[in-house]
């Protein structure tokens, strides 16, 4: 046997781990959920949801938005558009609700300055 079969087979069999390492450790993570962080899913968003979309809305239902603060993802504990009584769910679960206040798409996840807590 020579040396460069040697070589070739070590090099064979070295791709040959490197490509069933990588394609475990996608399986892996596709199980997980997936590699990326996608935010967390407290208030019942999910974490892929996003509700920032604005083009269908006026200048003015844009500048609501942005004068009362409103983000996708509260950064007050115990305050989310879920547990305010502004929000109106979705009619299916893991969709962008609304509110009576800000206009547009509103993650359960979100807040604003008008936040008011839920009564039953
Ligand atoms: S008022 Fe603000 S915190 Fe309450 S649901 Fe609307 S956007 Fe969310």
């Amino acid at each position: 046997m020579r040396d460069t079969d040697l070589t070739r087979r070590l090099f064979i069999r070295r791709t040959a781990t490197l490509g069933a390492v990588t394609v475990g450790s996608t399986y892996f993570l596709a199980a997980c959920g997936g590699g990326a962080e996608t935010g967390g899913t407290e208030g019942g968003g999910t974490a892929a949801l996003d509700c920032s979309d604005t083009s269908a809305l006026t200048p003015q239902e844009v500048e609501t938005r942005t004068s009362l603060q409103y983000v996708e993802k509260s950064v007050t504990e115990g305050k989310n558009c879920l547990n305010c009584q502004q929000f109106q769910a979705p009619a299916t679960a893991g969709e962008c609700g609304k509110c009576l206040v800000v206009p547009g798409s509103i993650n359960p996840d979100g807040n604003c300055t008008a936040w008011v807590e839920k009564v039953s």
